[in-house]
């Protein structure tokens, strides 16, 4: 195993599940085995890795969390999909909504999905963890159980006000839960470069956490066909091999690639 990584930022639609499956797809093709993790009631990733009906998906992460708290042997393999070459789901669906409020009133609740990951961690070489656009304790458990996470920010205002809470929460969690956390990198995605002010909130950032947090040089740029990708169930480099956003995705595995075990 080399590493868990989660995708997280409170915010909605700043391309946490798009990056989530690109890299997880783009770490597979390099030959690395891969697991995705849907940690997302909303169950993007999983609709986007092709299962049109997750409600209909009978043992997903939610099952595999009630199992943790319950103590009881999991099967291996349970409740793992698989996607396509070195790439396999831990689906979710709508019921996972129900587990943030199971969660609540169990000893270290924050610990229940790191006590899973233990388990499979040794399968894989690289675990992707979609969260959910909150900072909740399904989020928490997220980056517990890492040893790091990716921040998408969407380049189309100053997000400075949610980033901030956002790494608080992130310190929080490596003084507290995971003193291993660390932080790969903010990623620019849906960056329009024919604007002035996608440069200003680049720039913004960089002066703003530069030295805390590192920011990736890479940027994903808007891209209409990689915003058609999630209708598609298909990776962009399926979709648009030849289009700036799969070439960015690319460059973005191969850096995490490079960032070691
Ligand atoms: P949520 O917080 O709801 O889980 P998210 O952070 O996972 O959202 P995505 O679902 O990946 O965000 O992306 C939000 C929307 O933006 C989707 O419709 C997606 O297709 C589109 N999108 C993602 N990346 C790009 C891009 N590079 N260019 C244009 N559109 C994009
Ligand atoms: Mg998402």
């Amino acid at each position: 195993m080399c590493r868990v990584i989660a995708l997280a930022n409170q915010k909605g639609g700043v391309g946490k599940t798009t990056t989530s499956l690109n890299l997880a797809a783009g770490l597979a093709s390099s030959g690395k085995k891969v697991l995705m993790i849907d940690l997302d009631p909303q169950a993007s990733l999983t609709i986007s890795a092709g299962f049109q009906d997750p409600d209909a998906i009978k043992n997903t992460v939610k099952d595999v969390l009630m199992m943790v708290i319950g103590d009881e042997e999991i099967p291996k393999g349970f409740g793992i999909q698989h996607v396509r070459d070195n790439l396999d789901l831990l689906p979710s669906n709508i019921d996972l909504s129900a587990s943030e409020v199971s969660l609540i009133n169990v000893m270290s609740r924050e610990m229940i999905l790191k006590n899973y990951l233990e388990l499979i961690r040794e399968s894989y070489d690289y675990i992707v963890i979609d969260c959910m656009p909150s900072l909740g304790v399904l989020t928490i458990n997220a980056l517990t159980g890492a040893d790091s996470v990716l921040i998408p920010v969407q380049a189309a205002y100053l997000p400075v006000k949610g980033l901030q809470e956002l790494v608080k929460t992130i310190f929080m969690v490596q003084k507290r839960l995971n003193h291993n956390l660390s932080i790969e990198g903010i990623l620019f995605t849906m960056v329009d470069r024919r604007t002035n002010y996608a440069e200003e909130i680049v720039q913004g950032v960089h002066g703003a956490y530069g030295t805390d947090v590192p920011v990736f040089s890479i940027e994903i740029p808007l891209s209409v066909r990689a915003a058609e990708t999630s209708q598609m169930a298909e990776t962009i480099y399926d979709y648009d091999p030849k289009g700036k956003a799969a070439a960015a995705y690319k460059e973005l595995t191969q850096e995490v690639l490079n960032y070691g075990c």
